[in-house]
């Protein structure tokens, strides 16, 4: 018997009740898995890593690498510099990468350990081979979320790896916290435009590589170091999620010169038509037929069936340039998004999402999904769009679910398929046309149920 009883909203500022987030090192070790041969290093406790490792293997149902300095009591009270450098001489001697990526966890930060320096001190020891790379980002997780530690892993390729050079006609894209399917399919469109461009970071082909029958610790995806160095000598960097990318295109404008063009994610007609305008601009390159056809077979498919969604109440919860993402995707549906939380904190969230969806709507930022239950519960919707986590309120409450974001534990395979451009578009709606339908068909009566189509 579901109880739809309201209740009363209790203001909580120091306990989180089902977070709607994960922690910094998860995002950058995400991050650092899509640099060519990296090896992601967590400077701390076993237990972050393997915490870390687990989450992105369930999500990916792939192994998601990472090594750890592996903190004992005596570091975590007195200081684990000694435990890094040996972290890194081993995993330099028996995993031999191009590049390793140190990201913190919370004792690391909160001990105050000077990873930058001690980073610095090694190569000047020539404890660092010629021709490999080690670049940091403090991740600690009292602050922010996963998404502020793929951003700021991503900031320090930019500002740690780039080199002033001979200009190379390229456009730098950061594709944002998003799955390996919708990296292929945003490099598929730049491609179709015949634009040359450094995608980073870059995991397709790490992600969801092919079955090949030989093991390759470093898989043939990643953006290699000599394109992440040449990142400084682009036209523009396109960076796809303010809250993702933009400071790493901020930092190359402003040590490089490299203009910083910041967009949403390419979730939805609109958004994905600013996307291709501002690759055409820099570039001056037509946006070809193939991709056009993809655009008029999305507005065919929302013309064809808009009564499947006019007026539908949605609530949508997960990380906030997807969610904005996918706000921008319903509003074009006709759909009214009347909850939505995001468990980042994230300045200028809430009035974004209101100028998309209207001030009537409830937006919190940063909120948690006992938030967004209690909200619900005041006032119903007909759909839930969000991660894995929001399958309990799903079910509590009775409503369709659409899984989208990170983690999706209780599902596969989301990482081969794209929900970024035209195409992404298209499947979203499907996957929302679909979960409206199967619960059309449950309730209908054995009379009417033939009529659902
Ligand atoms: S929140 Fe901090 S302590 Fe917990 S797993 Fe993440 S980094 Fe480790």
């Amino acid at each position: 018997m579901l109880d739809h009883t309201p209740v009363e909203f209790v203001e909580r500022e120091v306990l989180t009740i089902n977070p709607a987030k994960t922690c910094q090192p998860i995002g950058a070790a995400w991050a650092a898995l899509g640099i060519h041969g990296c090896m992601p290093l967590g400077h701390g406790s076993q237990g972050c890593i393997s915490y870390l490792r687990m989450q992105l293997s369930r999500h990916l149902r792939e192994p998601a690498v990472s090594a750890t300095s592996s903190f004992s009591e005596a570091s975590a009270v007195f200081g684990g510099i000694g435990n890094l450098k040996q972290a890194v001489r081993n995993v330099l001697h028996i995993y031999k990468p191009k590049v390793i990526a140190v990201y913190t966890t919370c004792v690391a930060e909160t001990i105050g350990d000077d990873v930058g320096g001690t980073i610095k001190v090694m190569y000047e020891e020539g404890d660092i081979p010629e021709g490999v790379k080690v670049i940091h980002a403090a991740t600690p997780s009292y602050r922010g979320s996963h998404i502020w530690g793929f951003s700021n892993m991503t900031a320090a390729m930019a500002t740690q790896l780039a080199r002033k050079g001979s200009p190379n006609g390229k456009v730098n894209l950061i594709p944002g916290f998003v799955e390996p399917g919708d990296v292929r399919e945003i490099k598929r469109i730049v491609g179709a435009m015949g634009v040359p461009a450094i995608t980073f970071p870059d995991v397709s082909d790490v992600l969801d590589t092919p079955m090949t029958n030989e093991y390759r610790l470093y898989p043939k995806g990643g953006t290699r170091v000599d394109e992440l160095i040449d990142t400084a000598n682009s036209l523009a960097t396109v960076a796809l999620g303010r809250y993702t990318s933009k400071d790493a295109a901020v930092r190359l404008e402003n040590e490089f010169g490299v203009p910083a063009k910041v967009l949403p994610l390419p979730i939805g007609i609109k958004n994905t038509d600013l996307f291709l305008m501002a690759i055409k601009e820099i570039t001056g390159k037509e946006i070809p037929e193939e991709v056009e056809d993809d655009r008029g077979r999305l507005v065919d498919m929302l013309g064809d069936i808009n009564y499947h969604f006019h007026g539908k109440k949605v609530a949508v919860h997960g990380d906030p340039d997807t969610v904005l993402g996918i706000l921008s995707l319903l509003a074009e549906m006709g759909m009214e998004p009347v909850h939505v939380v995001t468990g980042t904190p994230a300045d200028g969230f809430v009035e974004e999402a209101k100028r998309i969806i209207g001030e009537d709507a409830n937006v919190k930022c940063p909120g948690d999904l006992f938030y967004l239950h209690q909200l619900i519960k005041n006032e119903p919707v007909d759909l839930l769009i969000g991660n894995t986590h929001g399958k309990y309120i799903a079910r509590a409450e009775d409503i369709p679910f659409v899984r989208i974001g990170f983690p999706i534990l209780d599902r596969s395979y989301g990482q081969y398929f794209p929900i970024v451009g035209y195409l992404g578009g298209m499947r979203l709606v499907k996957m929302i046309d679909d979960a409206l339908l199967d619960r059309a068909d449950r309730d209908a009566s054995d009379e009417d149920v033939e009529l659902i189509m």
